[in-house]
């Protein structure tokens, strides 16, 4: 509604430079999902907003809804800025792919709880120096299953995607959107049972604890919620590593 204020928690997804002075954001908020916002005066010496407007921050916000398309930035409060994440070229890379999956994957305005946290969680495990292997592929990959559980966009992995079939599931068709079995592989490509393995074990775990897989089974996982989001969201991710 315009002319009124909206408090909410998000985190920076891009940073825009815009203007003399101003920034344009992305956000992804807790309570209304995709936010674009502008800053103004943000690139100024003295901006009351200082440095948290980076991609990464997560922030506690108060904008202002106009008639505009983009609201604007009245506050902003440092909730986590993830400097050890911002300190560290692998978990940036990481950081900044997740981030882009999430502004390809989730840009409607509609809250998603799931996936917010989801988000959030990875940024944190990022920025844990205790957290092993957490910039690594085995993380990357989970946090794409999990991201696709969340915007609704799971891969079938319990039985063929074609005809329910249980077993000999040795291909996945992103068409299909699963998992599939020999009789109906045609369009599909091949997937390790260490590939399958490693998703349904991937989606049942915490992030935290991302199971362990070989470079090739991973790279089949990674195909697999690659071209189940091309076929039925619509997107395509950028490589995972
Ligand atoms: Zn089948």
């Amino acid at each position: 509604m315009p002319g009124t204020t909206v408090k909410t928690e998000a985190v920076v997804l891009r940073s825009i430079r815009y203007g003399e002075a101003d920034r344009i954001l992305h956000l992804y908020s807790r309570t209304r999902g995709r936010i674009g916002a502008i800053a103004k005066g943000a690139r100024k010496p003295k901006s009351r907003f200082g440095g948290r407007l980076e991609p990464f921050f997560r922030l506690d916000l108060v904008l202002h809804e106009g008639r505009g398309e983009l609201l604007t930035v009245t506050s902003a409060a440092t909730v986590d800025g993830y400097p050890r994440l911002r300190a560290s070229g692998p978990a940036l890379g990481a950081g900044a792919r997740a981030c882009d999956a999430v502004l390809r994957l989730l840009d409607s305005a509609e809250p998603n709880p799931p996936a917010y946290n989801l988000l959030c969680r990875y940024l944190a495990l990022l920025d844990d120096p205790t957290a092993e292997g957490a910039a690594g592929l085995e993380t990357a990959v989970s946090f794409r299953l999990k991201l696709a559980l969340a915007a609704g966009f799971a891969p079938e992995l319990a039985a063929c995607a074609e005809c329910g079939e249980g077993e000999h599931l040795s291909g996945f068709s992103g068409a299909a959107g699963g998992v599939v079995c020999a009789a109906c592989e045609a369009g599909s490509f091949p997937l390790s049972e260490e590939a399958h393995r490693f998703m349904v074990e991937a989606i049942g775990s915490p992030l935290a604890e991302a199971p362990a897989a070989d470079p090739r089974a991973l790279q089949q996982a990674e195909r697999a919620v690659g071209e189940t989001l091309e076929h039925h969201a619509h997107v395509q991710l950028r490589a995972a590593a």
